[in-house]
This record gives C-alpha cells, sequence and structure tokens, in this order.
C-alpha cells in the first residue's frame, strides 16, 4: 500500500502521510495493492478493524469498539417519501456517538506506530470529540483547534476527555490554517481530516460494512462539509469492485445546506475553481466549511459515480430531523439529516424511483448539536402559549354564553386542570379588563365585558388568517 499523487501519479511510501503532492501540489491518496481478482473474504466479528487488510499497514491498534454499525431498514420513513427501500447507516452507535471514530482508531494507532505523543486536529466538532477520546484511551495528548461556532455536546466532549482546545477563526477554514502551521512548527501528529489521507481509509470502511450488510444500494446520500466523507465511501466501493467482489458502484449524491454550499456551487456552475463561500451560515455546523480543501476529490466522485447533487434549506433539514426521529426512532445530527430532506425533493422530482434502493449515511448524533435543543425549547414554548391562549379563549367563550362561576368553569373545561389554574386564568382576565368579578348567591360569579367580546371577534379575525 503506497501514497499515490492523483495528479502526477508520482509514488511515495505510506508514512508518514501527508496529503500534498511534493512535485505538483496534487492530492495524495492510498492506493491498495492487491491483485486483480484476489478473493478477499472479511472474517470476524463486523467492525472496523475487521478490514485491516484493506487499510494502511497498522501495528498497534487503538480501539473503542468502532464500526460494525447497524444498517437499519427504514420503512416507516420509506413509506412517507414514497420508496420501496432505504436504508439509515447508523454512525450514531460509534464509541463517540459520530462516524469519526474510525478516523480516531486509525489516526491515534498510526500516530503511535509513527511515536508521535502529541496530536494536533482542526475540527468543526465530530473528528475533535472522537480524536479526544482514543488520545485519552491510547495516552496521546490531543490538541484541537476549533472555530467560534461549535456544537455544544461536541465541546462538552472535547473537554471531559481533557483535550486542549483552542479557538481559532470564524469558520474551521480558519482552524485548519492554524492546526497546518502548528504542526509545521511543533512536528505534532497532523490528524486534521482535509491534511491527513488515512481519514479517507478509515471512513471508506463504512462502504465495505453497507455492502456486507446489504450489497450495493443504487443511491448513496452523503452531506457534505470538507467534502472528503463522499469520496472515501465510492472509494470503498471501488475498490470492492476493483478485487471483483461488486460489479456496479452505487450513484454518490453529495448534499449541503443552502446557506454554505460550494461544492454543490463549484459542480452547478460548472466552475474551473473551487468556489468560496463569503458569509456562510448554516444550522447543521457540521459542514459549515466555506472553503472545502476536498472539493475536487467530491466532486470527481459524484461524476465518476454519475451522481448528483442538491442543496436543502436549514428548514427542511430541521423537519427532516424530526422525521428520523419520530417515524424510525433514531436522532440524527441536522448534516445527516440533510440527506433524508434531500432524498424526498429527489423522490419528488422524479430523479430517485420508487424501486431504487437508497442508503443515508446518518453522520452523528443529534444529543451534540446544539440547534435541536434550541429549536425545541422553542417549539414547546409556544406550543405552552397555544395552550394558555386556548383556555383563556375557551373561558371568554363559556361567559360570551351566560355568566357562571369558578367551579362550573373547571367542569366545563372537563376538569383537565387543577382548580387553582382556572382562578388564574381568571385573574389574569380581570386585570386585563376581559371579565369582570360580582358577588351573587354567596358565591363569586364572572361576566364577560365589552372589551372581551371585542377580544374573541379578534380571535375569530385571525383564525381566517390560518
Ligand atoms: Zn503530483
Amino acid at each position: 500500500m503506497a501514497l499515490k499523487c492523483v495528479k502526477c501519479g508520482l509514488r511515495l511510501p505510506p508514512y508518514p502521510p501527508k496529503s500534498k503532492c511534493e512535485k505538483c501540489g496534487g492530492t495524495l491518496e492510498y492506493k491498495i495493492s492487491l491483485p486483480k481478482n484476489h478473493k478477499i473474504k472479511f472474517s470476524g466479528k463486523l467492525h472496523f478493524w475487521r478490514y485491516i487488510n484493506l487499510l494502511p499497514p497498522v501495528q498497534h491498534i487503538v480501539s473503542l469498539g468502532e464500526g460494525g454499525t447497524p444498517l437499519h431498514k427504514a420503512e416507516r420513513l420509506a413509506e412517507k417519501i414514497g420508496l420501496r427501500e432505504l436504508y439509515l447507516k447508523d454512525e450514531t452507535r460509534n464509541p463517540t456517538n459520530s462516524f469519526r471514530d474510525r478516523a480516531a482508531a486509525l489516526l491515534t494507532s498510526n500516530a503511535i506506530d509513527l511515536k508521535h505523543d502529541t496530536l494536533i486536529c482542526a475540527t468543526n466538532g465530530n473528528l475533535g470529540a472522537s480524536l479526544a477520546a482514543y488520545s485519552a484511551k491510547a495516552g496521546l495528548i490531543c490538541h484541537v483547534i476549533v472555530p467560534k461556532l461549535v456544537d455544544v455536546g461536541k465541546l462538552a466532549q472535547m473537554l471531559i476527555y481533557d483535550a486542549v482546545i483552542e479557538e481559532f477563526g470564524e469558520t474551521v477554514d480558519d482552524s485548519i490554517h492554524r492546526a497546518e502551521a502548528l504542526a509545521n512548527e511543533t512536528g505534532w501528529y497532523q490528524a486534521t481530516a482535509e491534511l491527513n489521507p488515512l481519514v479517507i481509509e478509515a471512513q471508506k470502511t463504512i462502504a465495505y460494512e453497507v455492502y456486507e450488510q446489504f450489497g450495493v444500494p443504487d443511491w448513496f446520500i452523503v452531506s457534505m462539509g470538507g467534502g472528503g466523507t463522499v469520496y472515501s465511501i465510492l472509494k470503498g466501493f471501488k475498490e470492492l469492485k476493483q478485487l471483483g467482489t461488486i460489479k456496479p458502484l452505487p450513484k454518490m449524491i453529495g448534499v449541503q445546506p443552502e446557506g454554505c454550499a460550494p461544492i454543490v456551487k463549484t459542480l452547478v456552475e460548472k466552475s474551473s475553481e473551487p468556489i468560496k463561500i463569503a458569509k456562510p451560515s448554516t444550522r447543521a455546523l457540521a459542514v459549515l466549511v466555506a472553503n472545502p480543501l476536498q472539493s475536487e476529490l467530491a466532486i470527481k466522485a459524484i461524476k465518476e459515480s454519475k451522481g448528483l447533487t442538491l442543496m436543502i434549506s436549514d428548514s427542511k433539514i430541521f423537519t427532516a430531523e424530526l422525521q428520523i426521529a419520530k417515524l424510525e426512532g433514531m436522532f440524527a445530527e441536522p448534516a445527516s439529516s440533510a440527506t433524508i430532506a434531500a432524498l424526498e425533493k429527489l423522490v419528488k422530482k422524479g430523479k430517485i424511483r420508487k424501486n431504487d434502493s437508497v442508503v443515508c449515511l446518518i453522520t452523528g448524533s443529534g444529543l451534540k448539536a446544539t440547534d435541536i435543543l434550541q429549536a425545541l425549547t422553542k417549539k414547546q414554548k409556544t406550543a405552552v402559549l397555544g395552550l394558555e391562549i386556548s383556555t383563556k379563549e375557551k373561558i371568554l367563550r363559556i361567559l360570551s354564553k351566560k355568566d357562571t362561576y369558578g367551579y362550573d368553569l373547571w367542569k366545563k373545561l372537563g376538569k383537565i386542570m387543577t382548580r387553582g389554574a382556572i382562578y388564574q386564568h381568571l385573574n389574569e382576565l380581570s386585570e386585563r379588563g376581559l371579565i369582570t368579578g360580582y358577588a351573587k348567591n354567596g358565591r363569586k360569579f364572572f361576566r364577560i365585558t365589552k372589551r372581551g367580546r371585542k377580544a374573541l371577534r379578534a380571535i375569530d379575525d385571525l383564525k381566517l388568517l390560518l
């Protein structure tokens, strides 16, 4: 297994893992060197190291039990979308709840083989969380450079696993430059995804697993940040083809959020230079990358597999996240929920047909993300507010027909809340001048005021809008 330049063909020994060709600046990648039609037989438990023969050489293995994640048949989601066969590759089931644990296992193993004691990584979150955990396990020092916006759950993981965290830059693009400079200065092991070709090797094992669990799907949908993942999945399938194990390849679909879609734009606008996004914005922080360094690789994978790319709005991503959770019991992070939103769009457009088989890559857990928690709290608040309005409205409607007292109102409202809550509402309605109280037969009766009737009419008018 050697490193080979994709541009000029220069061959280098596998280690140290370098990302750029010294001669022409092209991307370096690993080439497996098994003879054609070599009958590869995977053996042992379904987990990451099952594929060690198809990875660059490893001596010391660092493992927390990564890989071997389930491939769920998503029947309810498929029915909703109008598809026969949909599978979710559930990478949230890795040790730190993201697909990056595969990369962290290989990188920390390699760092130890190469006698490093410190590694550095620029990250949007998942890889940092993974490396922090694996470094802890291996007794390595882990430096993490993160941009301003990072999902809180991922940051919490880096903290608890005792990584050295530095905040640098607006987006991860800046953090990558910082990590590159620091590694050059210090000689630390470079573990940034875009700067170490072992990451692609680690992530390609997802393709091997899907092949073993299902076979080759017609379509494979992946969200894109730096651009490496979509490439690594296709690379895995291509190697299986090279070995004579499979024939057709899956068509790769790369998805990006509307507010940050440099790869989609480069491809759609047929730009010769990769397009950079000046003011990127999305709540899917895992794919907030303005100037993806592996854009070329992503485009190559999409073109070569006759796949396609598309953009998805943040609101569609959020809806998809709720759907995956409600219909399949899986809590996916926003970036990977975009794959389901994309699938829905493509099925509607007829680009993906009912009988096509599809795999969506669920890269990480929604529990790590900041946005969903915020969005859900907001949603809950509006729901509670809605309930309050409706109780007050109901009280006004009852009183608009006939004056009555608190206990009677409580019965009429179906006794679903405490009597205390009813009196609270009555007090608030009185304070606002919508009702007024008076004593009759030793009881406190309530009557709707002119203003109260006006409010009811306003609610009716408002309902015309809904
Ligand atoms: Zn070269």
